[in-house]
This record gives C-alpha cells, structure tokens and sequence, in this order.
C-alpha cells in the first residue's frame, strides 16, 4: 500500500540505523526523501541502497550537522527548492554520549550531547514548521528513548537531552495543532542499530555480545527490537492516518518500560 506516496518526507540522522530503516520503509510506501546525515559516504551508500530497493523513489541528500543552526536553516531550503514542501519530519539524528556517572561526566561530552540531541532536534522543528504552517499540513515526529520517560544509568546528559525531546514534542503539539500540524516522540527501547552495539562496547569492551544477551534477558520479549519494526511505527506517525494522536511519546521496547 502507498500509503506516503507523494508526500515529501526529511529525515535526519538518515545515513545507518533508524534514520536509514524509516528511509528504506517510506520509500517503499510511496514518498519522496530528503536525507539528511553528517556522514557523508553513510548518506551516499544509504542513497544507493534504497535506490536498488525502490528504483522510483525521488531522494535528494544533504550533508549537515543538526547541531548547527545554519546547516539546518540549509537542509530545510535544499529541500523546499527541490520538492516545495515538507509533509513529514522524522527528527531523528541523536547521539548517546559516553557512560559516567553524573560527577564523573565529561563536561565538553554534555554539551556535545545536548547540543545534538536536544538544539538540534529545535533547530529542525524551529525551520520546518513555517512551510508546514504555509500548506496547513504537517507530520513531525522526535526521537526521544525510554530515556526521555525513565532514568538510565550513566546516562545523564543523554537521559536529560530526551526528556527535553518529550517536553519539546508535547509544546509543539500544542501550539501548532490548529495549523494541521500533528506532532508526536518515539521512545524506542534498545533496538539493535550501530549506536546500541557501541553501547554494549562501552559496558563490556571484552565481551559486548554478553552485554547484549544480559540486556535481551531484562526484556519482556526476550530479544532486542529491530530498527524495520520502529521504523514501521514512525511511518505511520508520518502518515495521513495519524491525525488525533498529537503530542504523545510513544514507547517502542517490547513492554520493558512498564516493568518495575
Ligand atoms: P546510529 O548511531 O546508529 O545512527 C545515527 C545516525 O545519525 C548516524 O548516521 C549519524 O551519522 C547521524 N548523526 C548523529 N549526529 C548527527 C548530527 N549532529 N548531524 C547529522 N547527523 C548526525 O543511532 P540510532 O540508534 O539509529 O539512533 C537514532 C536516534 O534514535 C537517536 O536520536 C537515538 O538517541 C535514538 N534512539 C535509539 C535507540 C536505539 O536503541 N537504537 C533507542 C532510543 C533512542
């Protein structure tokens, strides 16, 4: 079903992971892409291979850092100049930040977290909400993480960063509704993606498919999440169908978050 077909859809953080998953999903189901992604050859090879398994798909690709304003301000424009609207907005791009606790935390590491996962994910609302604004018409949809509902372990600027992405998320949607604008957050859980295997390097640098097994174990499901299966969700959130489900953060994690 083409359930996205001719809607223009920006993706951040588009390169690996649930950025690339959510690019490979929606062009099967019809939409056209900007990508966005500060890795450049990622972004190039994430192109070919979506490319090869939707040959009609429309993709333009743009390198930019999210944390910055100006590269944002860019990767809006690029992609108005070349598809004359933006229909959805997967505010994706994020990153985790080393593991310490709080007071051993990394200052320079904070700020770096901050700057990305939260300014960058305002900068992108801030810049795409005046052309969905101009069609009446929009889709956003943040990443947030269990961490933007739940406490991490040593995880504290990454945990704060996606609170702030909740908080963001429930604003917008507030004040932008009555333009047609449906904004909501994904929390997934830990969905096996190039940053959670870095993670479990960092838990167990001797034996990260241990950690991996550990953490699978705490899992109702037993099992770590797939990025197809969130990226399923987020297109749904991008769609037309999801017009009263506004301002919610939306757990993806096989139930975890609701064990205590
Ligand atoms: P990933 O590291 O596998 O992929 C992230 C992509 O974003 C990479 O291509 C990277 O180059 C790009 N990127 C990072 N910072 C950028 C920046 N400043 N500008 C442009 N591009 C940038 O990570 P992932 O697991 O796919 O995570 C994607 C999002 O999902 C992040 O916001 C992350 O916090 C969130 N998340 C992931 C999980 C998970 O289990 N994988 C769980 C909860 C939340």
């Amino acid at each position: 079903m083409n359930y996205l077909k001719d809607k223009v859809v920006l993706i951040t953080g588009a390169a690996m992971g649930l950025g690339f998953a959510t690019a490979v999903e929606a062009a099967a189901v019809g939409a056209k892409l900007a990508l966005v992604d500060y890795n450049a050859e990622g972004l190039k090879k994430a192109k070919a291979q979506i490319s090869e398994q939707s040959p009609a798909a429309e993709i333009l690709t743009i390198v930019a850092d999210t944390s910055s304003e100006e590269q944002v301000q860019n990767y809006v424009e690029q992609t108005i100049n070349k598809f004359g609207a933006i229909d959805g907005f997967y505010n994706n791009a994020g990153i985790e930040g080393k593991q310490a606790p709080l007071a051993d935390y990394d200052a320079e590491v904070f700020k770096k977290v901050i700057d990305i996962n939260l300014l960058g994910v305002y900068y992108g609302i801030k810049h795409v909400l005046p052309h969905m604004q101009n069609k009446n018409y929009g889709r956003i949809v943040n990443v947030a993480s269990v961490g933007g509902i739940r406490g991490v372990m040593n995880q504290t600027p990454y945990v704060a960063s996606k609170h702030a992405v909740a908080g963001i998320t429930k604003n917008t949607a507030l004040e932008y509704a009555k333009f047609g604008i449906v904004t909501n957050a994904i929390a997934p859980g830990a969905i096996l993606t190039p940053m959670v295997a870095g993670a479990f390097k960092q838990v167990n640098p001797s034996d990260p498919a241990a950690a991996e097994k550990e953490y699978a174990q705490a899992n109702p499901t037993k099992r770590l999440g797939k990025p197809e299966e969130v990226a399923k969700v987020v297109c749904f959130l991008l769609s037309d169908a999801c017009s009263y489900v506004n301002g919610q953060v939306i757990a993806i994690d096989g139930g975890q978050s609701n064990s205590y």
